[in-house]
């Protein structure tokens, strides 16, 4: 089965860390998809850092896809419309960092809208073309599947499952990727990861790296480990989760 590799929370807050998780996919001759997220946490507008977005545009043109990954990877207070004057059309009203990663379950289906709308503009405006959308903790509320669906979404992915929004297919899918917020956290999820690349006879696997990732040597070492393990069955595409057939 086919396996796909993306990097998450691709943003000029993390800028030294997505080089590096770069540095190892290529090492392991592997082109991740790109998780951009347009302002991380409020405080990393793409716009404001012309040397990312050029970074962004040429690992585009080298054959990365690049997903809008929600807005501000946290949903804080709701924006409000009555305050446009940010460049970003709004402006993000207060304390930000009191939100929760599952940025589009918490905000209401409105809100939502508007920051998926505003997301594909601040990346069209970066002249990146947008290959899928993922939600921030993979955390997608009922209305978001029809939404990305009539956006025209090729791709979109959850912890179970690979979608076409726009086709209304899906198939399920496992998730490799690390916790490193806390050692237990840590703990588990290297346990999960070695025992479920044994479903991918099975089912398309898939391998999420996540910037801090890079700050923990054993995680390095597993994502290696993954990478080589996946060598000769990685595509390139989400898309080709759904159309990969073993001959
Ligand atoms: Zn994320």
């Amino acid at each position: 089965m086919p396996v796909h590799v993306s990097i998450h929370d691709v943003s000029p807050a993390w800028s030294d860390e997505v080089e590096a998780a770069l540095g190892l996919c290529a090492s392991m001759n592997v082109r991740p998809a790109l998780l951009v997220v347009p302002d991380f946490h409020g405080r990393a507008p793409l716009l404001a850092d012309a040397r990312f977005c050029a970074r962004l545009r040429d690992l585009q043109a080298a054959g990365h896809e690049i997903y809008l990954h929600g807005f501000f990877h946290q949903s804080g207070e709701h924006y409000d419309p009555a305050r446009t004057s940010s460049r970003l059309g709004w402006l993000f009203a207060q304390r930000v960092a009191s939100g929760g990663e599952a940025e589009m379950s918490d905000v209401s289906p409105a809100e939502g809208r508007a920051r998926v709308e505003e997301g594909e503009r601040v990346l069209r405006q970066a002249d990146l073309h947008i290959d899928g959308f993922v939600a921030p903790a993979w955390s997608m509320p009922t209305w978001l599947l029809p939404l990305l669906g009539e956006r025209g979404y090729r791709f979109t992915e959850d912890h179970l499952r690979v979608y076409d929004p726009a086709a209304r297919r899906a198939r399920a899918s496992v998730v490799l990727n690390w916790a490193t917020r806390s050692p237990a956290r840590l703990a588990s999820t290297l346990a999960w990861c070695r025992i479920a690349k044994y479903a991918r006879p099975f089912a398309p696997a898939r391998i999420a790296i996540h910037p801090a990732d890079m700050r923990y040597r054993v995680v390095r070492g597993e994502i290696e480990r993954l990478l080589r393990w996946a060598a000769g069955d990685v595509v390139a595409r989400g898309s080709d989760l759904f159309a990969w057939r073993r001959l």
